[in-house]
């Protein structure tokens, strides 16, 4: 039997020591390079992404282009902030409407740095609410606040148009355009984005109704809103009394009077249901009964310290003719990337979904699109490719279509019915 010798086991057992030394040294040494590489490329992508920065441009300067203006300087990664309206300011800040901020926006708007105690308005359960012109007009001051952190442009007075576009260099062109320019805007057309809408019905039958009195105040009034009512309609030739107090299972309506007392609007909606009522308030060529419903309505339960409507005032109302069927529209796309540009869009508030309905409450939906707004411009800025981008846009457009989904399942109740 062969056998090694002890020299030879002697030399064998060095070799082995030196080679497993060898291994140890070459195993360390790659494992220190691939640390220091891990580090190195580490610290550079987060030096690139401290330093990321990206021009935006906010097309809309309503409630929600200037909040998204102001998600946009508080995300930190915008270097340049253009924001556009095509009204001058005193046509934009002289908007009679009041709006409700709920308790989601409040806290969104919070955590924006919005301060409620500096700004005309009223508390009630814990909703917030003020007119347009003033949370506008609010924005406005703190974006102007921030022109020292990010270099902010507000151009009031300009429409958004191709010739407005064609007027940038390519090379200064915005990096991100949101697009917020309300229901009527037609920005989306001129950036080549399709103007297709899906509209859903929300299960619900409504009304709306408006009364200006130029003799009362315009200052934040707190909403009213009063469930389960019923009509009786029997002076129009329909027994609806008895046949909605008889069973439990149809449903009465729910009306809601908002706005300031020289802007009162009203809604009246019932969950959708085939009821005599129902049916002849949706079918009736009488307008006279809407009317009638809702001067009643104000009447009953409007607050105590304002003058009631008249047969000699109520002129001084508007209102749909007969209930309608209310309706979601939402935007098929409402994110886009303009190749070759390199310009990532996302439209948001009013242009990208809207009722034809007014709740008095419809700032908010806009508000919750604006959520998401903040990490896309961390996304965009940061993107080291186009695919980045891209998965950016996905993600918001998810988002979007989810809130049109949440608010047909929960936007009314919580609007209305709660
Ligand atoms: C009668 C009425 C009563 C309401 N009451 C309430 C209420 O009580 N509570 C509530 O929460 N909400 C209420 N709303 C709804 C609320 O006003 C809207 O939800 C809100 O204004 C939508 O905000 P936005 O920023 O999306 O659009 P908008 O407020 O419509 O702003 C869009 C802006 O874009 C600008 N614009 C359009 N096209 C261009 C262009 N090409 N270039 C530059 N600028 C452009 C417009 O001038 C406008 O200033 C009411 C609405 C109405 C009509």
């Amino acid at each position: 039997m062969d056998g090694f010798g002890p020299d030879e086991a002697g030399v064998g057992g060095i070799a082995e020591e030196k080679y497993r030394a060898l291994a140890y040294d070459t195993a360390l040494s790659t494992l220190l390079a691939v640390a220091l590489y891990v580090l190195v490329k580490v610290s550079l992508d987060g030096f690139r992404q401290w330093r990321a920065r990206v021009s935006v441009l906010v097309v809309g300067s309503g409630p929600v282009g200037l909040t998204a203006a102001l998600v946009a300087v508080r995300s930190g990664k915008v270097l340049k902030l253009t924001v556009l309206d095509e009204r001058y300011r005193t046509a934009m800040l002289c908007r009679p409407q009041q709006i409700a901020l709920d308790p989601r926006s409040v806290k969104f708007l919070l955590g924006l740095g919005v301060d409620f105690d500096n700004m005309e308005g009223c508390w009630h359960n814990e909703h917030f609410f003020t007119r347009i012109g003033v949370f506008q007009e609010y924005l406005l001051s703190i974006l102007e606040q921030n022109k020292h952190k990010v270099d902010v442009k507000v151009q009031l007075g300009t429409k958004f148009t191709e010739e407005y576009l064609q007027r940038i260099p390519r090379s200064k062109w915005p990096r991100v355009i949101v697009v917020a320019d309300g229901s009527c805007g037609d920005s989306c057309s001129v950036l080549g984005i399709s103007s297709d809408y899906t509209v859903e019905s929300c299960h619900a039958y409504g009304a709306n109704a408006t009364i200006e009195r130029l003799d009362q105040r315009q200052v934040p009034t707190p909403e009213i809103r009063a469930h389960s009512l019923y009509f009786d309609l029997s002076a129009y030739g329909m027994e609806a009394l008895r046949e909605n107090r008889n069973t439990t299972v149809k449903p009465g309506f729910h009306l809601k009077i908002y706005g300031t007392f020289r802007n009162r609007c009203m809604a009246l909606v019932c969950p959708a249901s085939d009821t005599k009522t129902v049916r002849f308030l949706r079918q009736t060529p009488n307008s006279s009964i809407m009317k009638n419903i809702f001067h009643q309505s104000f009447n009953a339960y409007k607050t105590d310290i304002e003058p009631r409507l008249s047969d000699v005032t109520l002129h001084q109302m508007q209102c749909s003719r007969r209930l309608f069927e209310i309706q979601l529209s939402h935007r098929r796309i409402s994110a886009a990337f303009i190749e070759g540009d390199n310009v990532a869009v996302i439209v948001e508030g009013e242009a990208a979904r809207v009722l034809n309905f007014d709740t008095g409450f419809g700032v908010n939906l806009g508000m919750r699109g604006l959520e998401s707004v903040g990490a896309f411009i961390y996304q965009t800025a940061t993107a080291v490719d186009q695919n980045d981008i891209l998965e950016a846009l996905s993600a918001k457009m998810q988002h979007s279509r989810q809130l049109a989904e949440t608010f047909k399942r929960t936007g009314l109740a919580e609007s209305m019915y709660d």
